[in-house]
């Protein structure tokens, strides 16, 4: 029996045509596939510009970058993330700080946020920039974290690695309506895939150009922002050090197509959500929560095994959906108990509720083409499990 995943790409006909397209034309990097793309995604966030990479982590690296990130400076971000969040601060020379998860949304909790920038302005160290990241697809309290920004006079990065297709308020996450910019990954687990991919958002020209360069070595063929006279039809300048971070048409390609599907794509994992939430509310799992007031583009289903209720461990469940062909996952590991970030200043720090959920937490199978069957499959072992199934004895 195959392993069913917790996530997965979902590749059509159409998609496999876009990518032989490509092959076919002139281009296979820098034609006209990846600024379509890059429309097309900013368009339907609704910002005005969008700069496509390699990957999240290059984009995430570019807009640290952008915003002026540097030696002697602090961007702080939470626990409960992929460590690229985090790693694209040291990339810069800068050192990163954390801030606790809410325990009920899993995301920032504007709160902590507030304590912490009350105490770290009182002792002079505040951020330069702010990453929160929209877990599981659904959005943070965007407004909170805005004021407080304008207030302590940080800049904000959305990590929306999980949250293409999500809306806060009456806006699609990307629109950048509380920050200055917004990070998608197209990682193939995550909502559209382009294998590896990454896109930034953001309404400020400034940004979007200063992206664009650091994406491909720091080079300008704008003759406006030139410094020099224009030598000729080859020239070029470096005004910047920047990296080789371009996306390749091929990829792009797959972008504009999976994005045709992207609505219909979170509305299904809505329906794998409800159905979720349906079959295992009599089971001993904390079940995710979805906020009023906001569209989750629900990249992950993740439970807690309530420990009030079963004697049963999480690796216990864990092992028993393992044996028995579920691909379940746990997200995540709190970054900063990650032994790089032990070593670089979180030895004795306490971040109790990422701690906590990260000690119950079970990513279940949410993707676009999970079947019915195979979702009956999951709530199936998970009965079985919690009624002492042979696969789990306690
Ligand atoms: C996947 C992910 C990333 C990194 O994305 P890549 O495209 O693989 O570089 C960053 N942050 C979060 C929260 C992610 O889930």
């Amino acid at each position: 029996m195959a392993l069913i995943p917790y996530g997965r790409q979902t590749i059509s006909e159409e998609d496999l045509q876009a990518v032989a397209t490509v092959l076919k034309s002139d281009f296979l990097t820098q034609g006209p596939e990846v600024p379509k793309f890059e429309r097309v995604i900013a368009d339907y966030c609704g910002a005005a510009h969008g700069v496509a990479v390699n990957s999240a982590t290059s984009a995430l690296h570019i807009a640290c970058l952008a915003l002026g990130l540097g030696e002697g400076d602090v961007a702080w971000t939470v626990p409960n993330t992929f460590v690229a969040s985090a790693n694209c601060a040291i990339y810069c020379g800068a050192s990163v700080d954390f801030v606790d998860i809410d325990p009920l949304t899993l995301n920032m909790s504007p709160k902590s946020l507030e304590e912490k920038l009350k105490a770290a302005k009182a002792e002079g160290r505040l951020p330069k920039i702010v990453i929160p990241v929209h877990f599981a697809g659904m959005p943070c309290d965007m407004a909170r974290i805005g004021t407080l920004a304008q207030e302590y006079g940080f800049r904000v990065i959305e990590d929306a690695s999980h949250a293409i297709g999500a809306s806060y308020g009456n806006r699609k996450v990307g629109s950048c309506q509380h920050s200055d910019i917004t990070v998608f990954s197209f990682h193939p687990v995550k909502i559209i895939t382009t294998a590896e991919g990454g896109l930034a958002t953001t309404q400020s020209e400034e940004l979007a150009k200063r992206m664009q360069d650091l994406r491909s070595h720091g080079i300008t063929r704008d003759a406006a922002r030139m410094t020099k006279a224009d030598e000729g039809p080859w020239y070029y300048e470096q005004l910047d050090i920047g990296f080789n971070y371009r996306m390749t048409e091929i990829q792009a390609a797959l972008g504009t197509s999976q994005a045709a599907r992207l609505d219909e794509w979170v509305a299904r994992r809505h329906r794998i959500a409800n159905a979720y939430d349906r079959k295992l509310v009599h089971l001993p799992l904390i079940l995710p929560v979805r906020e009023n007031g906001s569209l989750s583009a629900l990249h992950l289903y993740v439970v807690q095994v309530d420990e009030m209720k079963t004697k049963l461990t999480r690796r216990q469940v864990f092992d028993a959906m393992r044996n028995a062909g579920i691909g379940v996952n746990v997200h995540y590991i709190p970054v900063h108990t990650q032994p790089y970030y032990q070593e670089n200043g979180m030895t004795g720090v306490s971040f109790p509720a990422s701690e906590a959920y990260y000690d119950r937490c079970i990513s279940l199978p949410m993707f676009a083409s999970l079947s019915d069957d195979d979702q009956d499959y999951v709530v199936a072992v998970l009965e079985d499990i919690f009624a002492g199934g042979k696969d789990a004895r306690v």
